[in-house]
């Protein structure tokens, strides 16, 4: 029998529709919706789960079931609603095969690709009565805030151990390596003073700041660590010596004891300059906050959710090689839980800015992607 083709404009439809309704973070339900009554159609058991008390977007997580038609273990398939800004009014040109914007806001393939790839292959499996696994689909809420939806997702609701997520660039590429990371937040308290009348009674928190920082090793710090120092606000006019200075940050690495090390490196050099311009007991002081961002994400090549994708890419006649990337995403969350997550591209690019852009062919493939691998899990294999 030849294999179910994938409705092309059925899915371009529902990439159209889907990226119309505005979900920017913390504004998911609407979208939420008309995805439960997509997925209530096909026959699945739709859910929210309560991590909106804890995100504040206005809807939970959506977990659809859908009952398998053979005895394998369950599989899941996630992707994410919301978007960044400016996400809302968005008006979506096709040329060329291509999806862009009309450049006044992101096209919001991050990640509606996923979710209209997602629906199109659940179609294809009921609409040809295909043997099937358990399938869970998780659609979270405030990915790009923080991974919020996902860490705050109700992982008692899930069964499966291993799934796909499809929130990446590269359609041949799985990404089985995301960094650790650490938020990094520093106050420099100095003291205030007049800056004309009475400075030597000042210290000056600014100054303190940026010896510290001139120590440090900014950026790049080895091939898989990473450090950011992004904002600093501070002082309020130039005739007072400023007495705070706050910072924010960040440390990333695939290594946690070196996240761990270079995170300490940066409290050090703070607390080093404290105690060179340190001229009185308690003054200046140093507030350190490290808040453990997320977890990194690790998975074996020799997985099962490796191999499960690299043989339906062969099976379509196509590569599938393992990637390291840099950034955290749901697999991070996901991972940490004891859920295999294979991240899978859907064709998305340029994202999180007016010029986002995606090949309907690029989503085409994951879609056949996505099935095969349905296929090859049912066999067992
Ligand atoms: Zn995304
Ligand atoms: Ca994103």
């Amino acid at each position: 029998m030849a294999n179910p083709m994938i409705n092309k404009d059925r899915l371009r439809n529902k990439f159209e529709e889907l990226v119309k309704i505005d979900s920017v973070s913390k504004h998911e339900l609407k979208i939420a919706l008309n995805l439960a009554k997509t997925l209530e159609k096909m026959g699945g058991k739709v859910f929210f789960d309560n991590s909106k008390k804890e995100t504040k977007s206005d809807c939970g997580n959506l977990i659809a079931k859908f009952r398998g038609n053979v005895d394998v273990e369950p599989i899941f398939l996630s992707g994410h609603m919301d978007t960044v800004s400016p996400g809302n009014n968005v008006n979506p040109i096709f040329e060329n095969g291509i999806f862009r914007s009309d450049g006044t806001t992101i096209l919001g393939a991050d990640d509606k690709s996923a979710l209209a790839i997602i629906l199109e292959v659940l179609k294809v499996i009921f609409e040809n009565k295909l043997r099937h696994p358990p399938i869970e689909i998780i659609f979270t809420t405030c990915e790009e805030i923080g991974l919020l939806g996902a860490k705050n997702l109700d992982f008692t609701l899930i069964n499966s151990k291993l799934g796909y997520i499809l929130d990446s660039t590269d359609t041949e590429g799985i990404a089985t390596n995301a960094p650790a990371a650490n938020k990094i937040s520093i106050k420099v308290f100095g003291k205030a003073a007049h800056a004309g009348g009475a400075p030597e009674n000042g210290i000056n928190a600014l100054s303190i700041a940026s010896k510290a920082i001139s120590r440090l090793k900014i950026g790049r710090i080895d091939h898989e660590s990473t450090c950011n120092l992004g904002t600093i606000k501070g002082g309020i006019a130039t005739n007072i010596v400023p007495d705070l200075i706050e910072i924010e940050g960040e440390v990333r690495s695939h290594d946690e004891t070196k996240l761990e090390n270079i995170t300490n490196k940066i409290k050090e050099s703070f607390l080093k300059s404290r105690e060179e311009f340190c001229n009185e007991v308690n003054i200046p002081k140093i507030e350190f906050i490290v808040e453990n961002d997320f977890p990194k994400t690790d998975i074996p090549k020799d997985s099962h959710v490796v191999k499960l994708a690299q043989k339906a890419s062969e099976n379509l006649g196509r590569k599938l090689e393992t990637k390291i990337i840099g950034g955290g995403a749901d697999a991070n969350i996901f991972f940490s839980k004891g859920i295999m997550p294979g991240v899978l591209g859907t064709g998305m690019k340029e994202v999180h800015t007016v010029n986002e852009w995606i090949r309907l062919d690029d989503m085409l493939k994951t879609a056949e992607l996505v099935l095969e691998i349905i296929k090859i899990h049912c066999s067992g294999k």
